[in-house]
């Protein structure tokens, strides 16, 4: 069965306040027309401007995703283009009224949750995805970010951290729709209590709260409810790559190793994948994953029987 290209059936709206900039700000995800994309507009601004989700835009890879053009930005965007990619949706008109996308508590699970809610529409065309065809390798200090031919999205995540309560986690796994609502969606976003005073001088983290983040302390972790998973911290930096790898434009078919990276590494990835055209090309996939109930497929639509 082809994968088609999806949007959503209708619009939702979340609220929030964004984790680096601490502003109050609105969103709203809108159904858009096959072969967008994910396209963000800045309602707040005089003519708005239309921002699209691709690697060309992006302009900040400090602490989080920033895309903008020379009239205005959006920034950490990461979280909501994961839960697209994760539910599967192809188009999407993103509306904010502000410089930065709500935190909400940290993960992309109240976006995927949005997303459920609005449910997803089938479209006319057929999903391209980027099959990787040659093995990219990038690196960063001790950082390195690879991806090799697959024909599934694979994706091994590896952390260390001198810190005890994270030291070393690895995960591993095909990413489906299903393994990212149960294993990804949910993992917060993360920050020593002991850097939060620097972060906010440099005007990072002035919305982060126990809220919207985990606070690793430097015996135990400061929230209440504590870790979502044990290995929590390895998951939210899947969650981030995919929301990074988005950016692409197209699904992805490939198999990703992480280790250590990070938002700057993500992106030079997809910089060097996009500038060697011998290393990847568009092909249409028969899906074999299960499709979750909020997926609409091409024969949902209603056929009115002719009159007699
Ligand atoms: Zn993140």
């Amino acid at each position: 069965m082809t994968n088609f290209q999806h949007t959503l059936r209708k619009s939702v709206k979340a609220f929030g306040i964004g984790l680096h900039s601490g502003n109050k700000v609105s969103l709203k995800i809108n159904p858009s027309s096959v072969n967008t994309g994910i396209c963000f507009v800045r309602t707040d601004l005089s003519p708005e401007q239309v921002v699209p989700a691709r690697t060309r835009y992006v302009v900040d890879t400090r602490f989080a995703t920033t895309i903008g053009n020379e009239k205005g930005s959006v920034s950490t965007i990461e979280h909501l283009m994961a839960a697209l990619s994760g539910a599967g949706v192809n188009n999407a008109l993103i509306e904010v009224d502000g410089p930065e996308v709500p935190a909400m508590d940290g993960s992309a699970a109240p976006f995927f949750s949005l997303l459920q809610k609005a449910g997803l529409k089938a479209q006319d065309e057929p999903i391209q995805y980027i099959e990787v065809l040659e093995p990219i390798t990038v690196t960063m200090g001790d950082k390195l970010l690879s991806i090799e031919p697959c024909k599934n999205f694979v994706v091994s995540f590896e952390i260390e951290f001198e810190h005890p309560l994270i030291a070393k986690q690895r995960f591993v796994d095909r990413i489906t729709p299903q393994t990212f609502a149960c294993q990804i969606s949910k993992a917060r976003t993360f920050g020593f209590f002991s850097e939060v005073e620097l972060l906010r001088e440099n005007g990072f983290a002035r919305g982060g709260s126990l809220e919207n983040a985990v606070v690793v302390g430097d015996k135990s972790i400061y929230n209440s409810g504590g870790l979502r998973f044990s290995d929590e911290f390895v998951r939210h930096k899947v969650l981030d790559l995919i929301g990074d790898l988005y950016l692409l434009g197209a699904p992805i078919l490939g198999k990703v190793r992480a280790v250590k990276s990070g938002h700057a590494l993500h992106h030079i990835l997809n910089k060097e994948l996009l500038t060697r055209p011998s290393s990847w090309e568009y092909v249409e996939q028969d899906r074999d994953w299960v499709i979750p109930s909020w997926v609409g497929q091409k024969d949902d639509v209603v056929s009115v029987a002719a009159p007699a």
